[in-house]
Order: structure tokens, then sequence, then C-alpha cells
């Protein structure tokens, strides 16, 4: 079989994102995705306004506003015991919006498909070599080839682990997440509630679901889960998502002829709901340096660019990023912090502004 000129693995925000660029570039493009979409996945839903310039040049900006969803109008942070304190958030077209991301991927992957990306389905990959070109083998026994590889799929990255780049998780935490009905009255806010055993997030994502997620350790995490359950009067029977690990060290994103974007590359604290900016972000500068090489241009100097290009996508934010660890890790910490706030509210609006800039800063 002809090889790719690029295969992805993974099509979630970053996987979409890379393909549909490589391919609007002309690039024989393939991606490979474990699961059949539309499918749910552990997330808060909530797309950060830089999300919009991505999704302008990708044509989905108005697509994504057309999907059942929620415009989210301020965070309320909650302290252990119940203080609280409410920022705004930017309003407008390019506000933060919630929407479920089994209908938010399925659009990204069906756009790169529109533009000529091949994708296959239920089709894990599951060995890798690499001999002048790629070759991927999945485990239903079908192999493919490719001069370029992507690793796209996810914080567990398959492609990191068989390069043997994969590393130990940081610190162990574990995360839950489902889409119960909404509360009465809930309005159109995200809660980040700091609780004695981790931190609940909340988010409405269209006129009837919320989207509920629990962060805690292994030892913790049931009583998290018995806590929500009390709270928003659900069953016991609920069905949760679950993802681990929270955090790990990054893995470099450029090397010949192999890239890393997304979660796969660099997992950040989930408390910011900045993931998908970063994996669509981080999708777009690859398909930029892998349609350079193709064309011929010098691959060590566009790995570099590469590479420098997705460190400022992340300059001046990760400090904020290890500050929400750091109060998600000692949840007491994170809740004397609100209490400060409730004094001088100018702190958190500031970090809250840094982390949720006007979509025109990308
Ligand atoms: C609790 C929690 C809440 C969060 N809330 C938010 C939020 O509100 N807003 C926000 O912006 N971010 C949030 N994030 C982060 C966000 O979910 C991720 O950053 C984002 O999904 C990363 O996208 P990605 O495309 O890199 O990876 P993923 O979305 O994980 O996609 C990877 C894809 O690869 C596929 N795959 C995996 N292995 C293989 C294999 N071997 N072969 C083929 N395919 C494979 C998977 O099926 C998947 O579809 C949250 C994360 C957590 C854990």
């Amino acid at each position: 079989m002809e090889p790719f000129d690029v295969v992805i693995v993974g099509g979630g925000p970053a996987g979409s994102v890379c393909a549909a660029f490589c391919a609007r570039a002309g690039l024989h493009t393939l991606v490979l995705e474990r699961e059949k979409f539309p499918r749910e996945k552990v997330c808060g839903d909530c797309l950060n306004p830089s999300c919009w310039p991505v999704l302008e040049r990708l044509s989905l900006a108005q697509r994504v506003r057309d999907l059942p969803h929620s415009k989210l109008d301020s965070v309320e942070f909650i302290a252990i015991g119940g203080r609280n304190v409410i920022v705004d958030l930017p309003s407008g077209d390019d506000c933060e919006l919630s929407v479920k991301r089994s209908l938010f991927d399925a659009l990204l992957l069906k756009r790169a498909q529109d533009l000529d990306a091949h994708v296959r389905e239920e089709t894990t990959v599951r060995a890798l070599t690499h001999n002048g070109n790629w070759k991927i083998e999945t485990a239903g026994g079908e192999n493919f080839s490719a001069r370029i590889l992507v690793g796209a799929d996810g914080r567990n990255s398959t492609v990191a682990h068989l390069c043997n780049l994969l590393p130990r998780p940081a610190r162990e935490r574990v995360a839950l997440q489902a889409h119960i009905p909404l509360p009465q009255n809930f309005g159109s806010r995200i809660v980040l509630q700091f609780l004695p055993e981790g931190y609940s997030g909340q988010a409405p994502v269209n006129e009837t679901e919320l989207n509920l997620c629990l962060v805690g350790t292994p030892p913790t995490i049931s009583r998290l889960r018995r806590w929500a359950e009390d709270h928003f009067e659900i069953t016991a029977d609920q069905s949760w998502r679950t993802i681990t690990p929270l955090t790990r060290s990054p893995v470099p994103c450029a090397h010949q002829n192999l890239f890393f974007i997304g979660d796969a590359a660099r997992v950040v604290e989930p408390f910011t709901g900045e993931g998908i900016y970063y994996a669509m972000r981080s999708g777009e500068l690859a398909a930029i340096a892998i349609s350079k090489i193709m064309r011929g241009e010098d691959q060590q100097a566009t790995l570099r660019e590469f590479a420098r290009a997705c460190a400022e996508t992340y300059r001046g934010r990760l400090w904020i990023n290890r500050l929400a660890r750091m109060a998600v890790l000692w949840p007491r910490v994170g809740s004397l912090f609100i209490r400060a706030a409730q004094i001088q509210p100018a702190i958190i609006s500031l970090l809250t502004r840094k982390i949720v800039s006007p979509a025109w800063l990308y």
C-alpha cells in the first residue's frame, strides 16, 4: 500500500485539527481512532474563548455555536465550608461555552474527513516500527505506512509508550465525570468547588444536563462520589467515566518524523479548563510544520520552530497551572485562597482573566 504522508494516532481535538489542516494543505492524511464516534470523554466540556480563532480558521465557529450548548457567564469558586467568590466571564459571541465532547469532537473529526483526511475508527494502534517510513500495526491486524507519525492519543499515549518516551505519572490522582440532570436554577455559571477530599467542577452543557467532574485520589474518590450523590440527589447506579493520571511530565513534542500534540505531549491541570485549546493549537502548529517538511524545507529548522511555537503557546500560563495544581492538591490551601479573595477580589479576577483571555490574543 502507498505510504500516507502523515498518520495521526487519535481523533480527539488535537488529532482532528492536525488532520484537517494537513489535509487542507494537500497531504495524504490518515487518522486512526480507537473509539467509534460520537463518544463521550472525561472532560469539563468547557471551551476556553482562545479556541475561537482556531475554530474560525477551520470554518467551524458557527457550527460549534449551532450545537446544543450553554453560554457561561461566570465562575463561582466555593471554599471548603461554603464561602464563595464569583468572577464574571467575557460575554458576546466569543464567550466561554460548554458543549458535550461527543458533539464537539465528532464535528472536528467530520471536518477533517470533509477536507479529505481518511479516518479509521475502532482502530487501535498497538505496535510501531521505523525504517525510513513508519510501519503502524493495529489491534485488528491491519498495517499502515507513513512518512510522518503524530501521537495525538491523549495522556496515556500509546505512541509515546511504544517509543519509550512516556514518563511516569508524577502524582496519581483520578477524575470521575458524569452528565446528570440539571438542577433547577443552576444558572449559566461554572462552579469550582473545593472539598476536603479534592474538588468538583460543574457546568451546564445544555438546557437539561449538568457536567459534573470530581477530582480526588484513589483513597478519596469514593467519598467524593458519595458527596455528589447526596448533593445532587443522584442514584448510586449513576454511570461515571474515569481517567488517570491528571499530572505527568511533558513528552518532547518534536522528533525526526515524529510529533506529539495535545495531551500526548503535555497534560495541563483540568481545573483551568484549557486543555482543548492547547490540543487544537498544537495540532494546527504541527500541521504547519509537517507541511513544510513535506515541501522539502529544512527538517531540523522546522522542528526547532515547531517546538519553540508550542513552548510559546504555554508561556506565561504554566505558572497559573502550577498554582491551580497546588490549590487542588491541597484543597484547604485553595479554600484559604478563596477566603483571601473575598477580602481582595481583584486577585482572583486577575487570575481568571489570565486564563479566560479574549480570543483576539490567539
Ligand atoms: C476531569 C477533567 C476535566 C477537564 N475539563 C476540561 C475543560 O473543561 N476544558 C478543557 O479545555 N479541557 C478540559 N480537560 C482537558 C481536556 O479534556 C484534554 O486536554 C483534551 O481532551 C485533550 O485533547 P487530545 O486530542 O489531546 O486528547 P483526547 O481528547 O484524549 O483524544 C485522544 C484520542 O486518542 C484515541 N486513542 C487513544 N489511544 C489510542 C490508540 N492506541 N489508537 C488509536 N486511538 C487512540 C482516544 O480514543 C481519543 O479519542 C479536562 C480534563 C480532565 C481530566
